[in-house]
């Protein structure tokens, strides 16, 4: 017997981001967004736990006890007295190292799976939880839609939405660490008077009235300036978003994939053909958001 769940790239629609606090953690005002780009995480049982993965950069992701879903089984399966004996198979869509929380998406993913095929019958909150402890981006990854996020992004409200955006995403060559981009951003900022961070009421009214253009106006990305120090030619790929008619152009999350918002569905369609043609990245998807989070199929 085996369950398959499936689970949600997010972007951050608006990502304020505080002074490094003494533990090194930011504070954070964080709006995510789910969109329609997909893992799938299947698990079986099995003498012992096992990982394989899939897709478009598996080679980049971890299969030891590091892997965020490897995580998710161990810390469900302490919690129920049991052993993780589990096959874990990532099917893989999200891209790898690019800031639409694609390890976060595999750990809510492996945690209700085991959920399911343990019978453990773990409440909401107790998933919630769990989440929160395997990463700051893992519970939005559970929850989907679109919420804002605020500590070090764990703690969740959900936002309501008035309506579906339409996205196109640039998938870069390469990765970016987050905790890299992090420290840029600490360096850049060194000599500033960061200030604390909060959520944009337009933006947030923005997405309640599922305003495209009133949301272009309001996204911003405290990470941007930092992942295009790391990755300059991050720009150029803005550029020609910006160029091919994207109501707005930003770094999704830490990067370096590159998110563009656009009208309609038509509309993204053509960015994205302006993107391909480009050349300024390595792969270019259209999709839409607010999509759930992590569900069972
Ligand atoms: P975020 O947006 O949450 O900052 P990200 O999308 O930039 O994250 P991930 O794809 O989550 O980045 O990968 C970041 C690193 O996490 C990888 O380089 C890899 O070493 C590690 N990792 C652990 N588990 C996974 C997983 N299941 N899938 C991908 N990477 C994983």
């Amino acid at each position: 017997m085996s369950v398959t769940v499936r689970v949600p790239a997010k972007v951050n629609v608006q990502l304020a981001v505080g002074a490094a606090r003494p533990d090194g953690f930011h504070d954070l005002a964080n709006v995510f967004l789910a969109v329609g780009l997909f893992d799938e995480v299947t698990v079986t049982p099995a003498a012992e736990l096992r990982i394989t993965c899939e897709g478009p950069g598996a080679a980049q992701v971890p299969l030891d006890g590091t892997n965020l879903a490897a995580r998710a089984a161990v810390a469900l399966a302490e919690r129920y007295g049991r052993t993780p004996d589990v096959h874990i198979h990532i099917a893989k869509d999200i891209p790898v190292a690019g800031g639409m929380a694609g390890g976060s998406a595999d750990g809510a993913g492996a945690l209700l799976a085991c959920d399911a095929l343990w019978g453990t019958g773990a409440s909401h909150v107790e998933l919630l939880d769990i989440c929160a402890e395997l990463g700051s981006d893992v519970p939005f990854s559970l929850v989907g839609g679109a919420a804002l996020g605020i500590g070090r992004g764990e703690k969740l409200t959900v936002l309501e939405t008035g309506g579906t955006f339409h996205w196109v995403f640039a998938m870069a060559e390469r990765g970016l660490s987050t905790p890299a981009v992090f420290r840029e951003f600490d360096r850049l900022v060194a000599d500033s008077d960061v200030p604390v961070p909060v959520a944009s009421p337009e933006l947030l009214d923005a997405l309640a009235k599922g305003d495209p253009d009133a949301l272009a106006a309001s996204v911003s990305n405290d990470l941007q300036p930092a992942a295009l120090s790391l990755f300059p030619a991050l720009a150029d790929t803005l550029d020609a978003g910006r160029a091919a008619g994207a109501l707005t152009a930003l770094v999704s999350g830490s990067g370096p994939t590159t998110a563009f918002l656009a009208r309609d569905a038509e509309a993204a369609r053509q960015v994205a053909r302006a993107l391909s043609a480009s050349g300024t990245c390595r792969a270019v998807r259209v999709t839409a958001g607010p999509v759930q989070g992590a569900r069972l199929l």
